[in-house]
């Protein structure tokens, strides 16, 4: 079949695009996939004892874009969640005698008085609403910038047991050498609310998110070609874009990593990168919360439980994992989980984009491809404007 537009990767950017393309723009879609499954980081699927995990980490679907979540909401229904993370941390004191201590994250009102006991977290939180009457939640870098003693002293408290141990284990740098908007992301809550989204629309896929992107690429227009490295395929030479040898004329959309597309030419992106441990245990369920976050201790920084996530109900039996970060170094078989974004490393991803804006048929979409930290609410949101522009 000749087809009219190549998309370059099946995860939410390629998806969604895809099936634009093909139904509502009537063009014949090719889709490359280098891994085995389509889906993406978002893949999940049924591990060796039958229950339903995330592969490449937890994905909570959620979002306040109406748009989105009803695009969405044509290829899955949806399992009511609202995900809900504590912390996990050694109580002060000496040694493990102390025992261990929990609390909401993001850290809310709840949380202080887990944190400085009933009576004077109670005063200290009405302290902290009086401070911010406007306002629904603060960031721990806004927070630390309190003249006030006590709140300066809440805010030193919430910083050194959820912050900075946690951001150390996840990025090897602290919160204020990283993107502020990352911290932010992760407030503290000046209410007892103690979801970690609070977005309008929040869920899990029902029949999970691999049978959604199936649904989704399931169309007369769509090709899949999985196990296939569109980089083998695909070439940008002088005169244009050339698919198999032969010049490409239509849309050419492109979701992996910049810099891989351009041979690396000015060097590597930066990138973290995750190791996934999952263990499976005869037991119904493991923990409280579907992602407890060991905020000072421990080498990993969370363990998810995927049968909180997923309501899949399976006695007996429950998979968890545990998430190690590291630095991503382009060892074969690692994958670039996150962008790390300053000044520097962006300024470096802008020339990739120059090198991509000379091709008027390509456009970079997507986590990877425009190197940035969106969720995957965000992709979707950008794959309909760029489709929107193609249609
Ligand atoms: P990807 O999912 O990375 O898809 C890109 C695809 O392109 C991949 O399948 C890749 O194999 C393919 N590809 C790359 N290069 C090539 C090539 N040369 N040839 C062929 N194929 C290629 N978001 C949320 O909203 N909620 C969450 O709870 C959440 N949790 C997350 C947890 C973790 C640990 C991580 C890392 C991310 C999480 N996200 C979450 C973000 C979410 O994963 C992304 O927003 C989403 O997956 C981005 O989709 P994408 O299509 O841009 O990229
Ligand atoms: N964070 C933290 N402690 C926590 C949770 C989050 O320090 O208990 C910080 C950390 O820097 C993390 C960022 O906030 O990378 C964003 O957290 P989020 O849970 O949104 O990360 P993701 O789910 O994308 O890995």
């Amino acid at each position: 079949m000749n087809h009219d537009a190549l998309i370059v990767g099946a995860g939410f950017a390629g998806a969604v695009a895809a099936r634009r393309l093909a139904e509502e723009g009537g063009r014949r879609v090719l889709v490359l996939e280098r891994r085995s499954h389509v889906g993406g980081n978002a893949y999940d699927c049924l591990d060796a004892a039958g229950v339903l995990i995330h592969q490449y980490g937890p994905h909570i679907f959620h979002t306040n874009d109406r748009r989105v979540f009803d695009y969405l909401s044509r290829f899955t229904k949806w399992r009511r969640y609202q995900h809900e993370v504590i912390a996990d941390l050694p109580k002060d004191g000496p040694g493990e005698a102390g025992g261990r201590l929990t609390f909401p994250v993001p850290f809310n009102l709840d949380s202080l008085r887990a944190a400085f006991g009933e009576e004077e977290g109670e005063r200290l939180g009405k302290k902290l609403l009086a401070a911010y009457p406007a306002q629904s939640q603060v960031t721990i870098l806004e927070l630390r910038q309190d003249p006030d003693p006590e709140i300066a002293a809440i805010a030193g408290y919430v910083y050194e047991h959820v912050f900075v141990h946690y951001t150390m284990k996840q990025w090897g740098q602290t919160p204020e050498e990283i993107d502020p908007a990352t911290t932010a992301r992760v407030p503290v809550r000046l209410s007892r609310d103690a979801r970690y989204f609070q977005d309008a629309y929040q869920g899990m896929p029902l029949e999970g998110y691999t049978p959604m992107f199936e649904s989704m690429l399931d169309h007369p227009g769509i090709t899949v070609e999985l196990g296939t490295d569109a980089l083998d395929r695909l070439t940008l030479a002088d005169g244009g874009i050339e698919l198999d040898g032969r010049p490409f004329a239509g849309p050419t959309i492109y979701t992996g990593q910049a810099d891989e597309l351009f041979g690396y030419r000015f060097g590597p992106l930066p990138y973290r990168t995750l190791d996934f441990r999952f263990e499976t245990m005869p037991r119904d369920f493991f923990q409280t919360h579907g992602t407890v976050n060991y905020t000072v201790d421990e080498d990993f920084t969370r363990i998810t439980e995927f049968k909180r996530l997923t309501g899949q109900e399976k006695p007996g039996v429950t998979t968890i994992m545990k998430e190690y970060s590291k630095a991503h170094t382009g060892a074969e078989g690692e994958i670039p989980y996150y962008a790390i974004i300053n000044e520097r490393n962006s300024a470096l991803y802008a020339r990739y984009a120059a090198q991509a804006a000379r091709y008027p048929g390509l456009h970079l979409l997507g986590r990877l491809a425009e190197y940035r930290y969106y969720n995957m609410d965000a992709i979707v949101a950008r794959a309909l404007a760029l489709t929107d522009s193609l249609l």
